[in-house]
């Protein structure tokens, strides 16, 4: 009988058993997908501009050259858009009723309700066409955006983070089901984030260095790397909670998406979308998340987490935050790995 292996993560205080005894193999775990409901007329297709708030970000092709507008306050929308940023309709944080002056003298707690932006990257006019399916330079455009709105809600006063994050597919809770990411940015730091920065602040000052430079720099020697070129990492976490996370590090150091070159801008969409089309290829087009963790300050080594959603957390992960994985990251890697069309 093969002992299972408790994994702490890299920098979390979070515990993972690593269920070899009851181990699946990847291809276990395709199964069929719920098909989501096809409303009548969906808000984020072209054609139905009017049924959103003015768009924030229009990426335009204009004489066959990308431009940058936002729709006007009144009147006809553009059509012609490639991805179109809005105000999120339901939004989890609103933008403050007061001036930033104000703002910086009140702790945002005093408010009494979540102050923020919420915002819909639209990342295609093509309803269903996502990163595993979109053309590598219409992805680039969607990275261009995430950009753009990420410096732009960074020089804000009351920002101190910025959460990118993509939800596909009802079961990871994507209320429609057009392609498109989210974008909230928040008064504080998410825990999460700050722990994780905490860990890596603490590693830097015992072995002066960047955890996350080591960990590429490890990792990618291991049979938990599942792709890497000049400017990405692609590995499956040695403490990963979810059967076939991966996550994708850059090899630059750098503490957010704000600074990425032309180039970095191409290799990630390129990295994005054959991890994303291996996973999609492997397990049948399975629900995920995934989100970037990044700083605005400097003094972090940021990255894009995905955490396909393939198994349900239940009495134990939710009572205790330990997690049980059934899909080995190696097994994970491995799969991926040839699942990945050059
Ligand atoms: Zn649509
Ligand atoms: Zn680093
Ligand atoms: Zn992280």
């Amino acid at each position: 009988m093969p002992y299972n292996e408790l994994r702490k993560d890299y920098l979390l205080d979070r515990w993972v058993v690593i269920a070899k005894e009851r181990s699946k193999r990847p291809t276990d775990l395709a199964k069929a997908r719920p098909e989501a409901a096809k409303s009548a007329a969906c808000p984020l297709c072209v054609g139905n501009e009017h049924m959103t708030p003015p768009a924030v970000l229009l990426l335009q092709s204009v004489d066959g050259e990308v431009k940058r507008g936002h729709d006007p306050p009144e009147g006809q929308r553009p059509t012609n858009w490639l991805v179109r940023t809005i105000p999120n309709m339901y939004p989890a944080f609103t933008h403050p009723q007061r001036s930033e002056d104000a703002l910086k003298i009140f702790s945002t707690a005093d408010f009494g309700y979540a102050i923020g932006l919420h915002e819909v990257v639209v990342e295609s006019p093509i309803h269903e066409e996502g990163p595993a399916d979109a053309s590598l330079p219409q992805l680039e455009l969607v990275i261009e955006s995430y950009i753009d709105r990420f410096r732009a809600l960074a020089a804000k006063s009351y920002v101190k983070y910025i959460s990118i994050f993509r939800n596909y597919g009802l079961e990871a809770g994507a209320s429609l089901s057009h392609a498109h990411s989210q974008i909230i940015a928040t008064p504080m730091i998410p825990t999460m984030i700050k722990e994780e920065k905490q860990a890596a602040d603490n590693y830097q000052k015992e072995q002066g260095r960047c955890v996350f430079c080591d960990i590429i720099e490890r990792e990618v020697k291991t049979q938990r790397l599942i792709m890497e070129n000049e400017d990405f990492a692609v590995i499956a976490p040695y403490a990963s909670i979810n059967p076939m996370e991966f996550w994708i590090l850059p090899k630059r150091h750098a503490p957010n998406i704000g600074n990425l070159t032309p180039e970095e801008v191409k290799s990630l969409a390129a990295t994005l979308k054959s991890s994303l089309k291996a996973l999609k290829d492997l397990v049948n087009d399975p629900p995920y998340n995934y989100g970037i963790h990044q700083t605005i300050e400097e003094g972090y080594h940021w990255h894009l987490e995905v955490y396909p959603k393939l198994s349900t957390w239940a009495g134990f992960e939710k009572s205790t935050g330990v997690y049980i994985n059934t899909v080995t990251p190696e097994s994970a890697a491995e799969a991926l790995k040839k699942a990945i069309k050059p």
